[in-house]
């Protein structure tokens, strides 16, 4: 019998949006972020988006976590379609379904590193399995720090607690605005090596949003954004052909 050519389904996908807009304010101060953008991640891939300021990347980026609604199109994360979940069933889905990473690292001051990694799992009345948390310091490099307070750690170590928590709920995806705009070129190296690390070695999906090259050269492609429409992709990025592009697109 011959092999059928196996299509791919909603289960190789971690995020699908269908033919996304977003329109913020009406009438004459209508201003359209998103324009009919398309994509799907398959799962287990590092994606970066990259355009313009204002092209509409950290609309996509709210839109594909659900924490914006599209004003048309579809939102699918696997096989749940957030566009139809209302405010409750979003936040839970959010909550265990997608881990945040932010540029100012958003950790609770008053908890300490282990506190702060598992928070999720309290906020989701779930049991801390011992043996992943050890897997998840271990993976992140902070073995020794976890009762530490985020003021006693650097940026960088910082921005690892904050993957600590995004992985510690196994979620389908990783959404990453900005992780590194506020560290310094060897810390950005060590958290950008450990993303790639989660995808590569842990079957993570991450999104990350990103304006720096360099940044987006560690994702297994890039998608551009212009004017709140796609405007093109490229796999295997290098930072040179990263940059070219956006030189391509106008001003950054
Ligand atoms: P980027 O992240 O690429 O800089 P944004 O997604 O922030 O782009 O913005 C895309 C466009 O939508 C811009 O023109 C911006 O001014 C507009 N915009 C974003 N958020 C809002 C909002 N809450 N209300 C009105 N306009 C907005």
């Amino acid at each position: 019998m011959p092999h059928a050519v196996r299509r791919a389904t909603s289960a190789d996908y971690s995020i699908r949006l269908a033919s996304v807009s977003k329109v913020y304010g009406s009438a004459k101060t209508a201003v359209q972020a998103l324009d009919a953008v398309s994509i799907e991640l398959r799962r287990g891939t590092f994606t970066a988006v990259m355009g313009p300021s204002g092209s509409g990347k950290s609309t996509f980026l709210n839109c594909a976590a659900g924490l914006d609604r599209p004003t048309s199109g579809s939102v699918w994360l696997g096989d749940v379609e957030l566009s139809r979940l209302n405010e409750v069933q979003l936040t839970e889905v959010r909550r265990q379904r997608i881990g945040f990473i932010f540029q100012a690292y958003n950790l609770l001051g008053s908890l300490n590193v282990e506190e702060n990694v598992t928070l999720p799992l309290r906020l989701a009345d779930k049991k801390t399995d011992p043996e992943f948390l050890r897997e998840v310091f271990t993976a992140v490099g902070l073995g020794e720090h976890f009762r530490r307070r985020p003021s006693e750690l650097s940026g960088g170590q910082q921005q690892r607690v904050a993957i600590a928590r995004a992985l510690i709920n196994h979620p389908d995806v990783v959404v990453a605005d900005e992780p590194t705009g506020a560290l310094d070129t060897r810390s950005s190296k060590q958290v950008l090596e450990l993303l790639r690390g989660i995808v590569d070695d842990m079957g993570q999906t991450v999104l990350m949003v990103t304006h720096d090259p360099v940044t987006a050269s560690y994702a297994d492609s890039v998608v551009f954004l212009a004017d709140g429409r796609l405007a093109g992709d490229l796999p295997r990025p290098t930072p040179d052909q990263v940059a070219a592009r956006m030189t391509h697109l106008g001003e950054w």
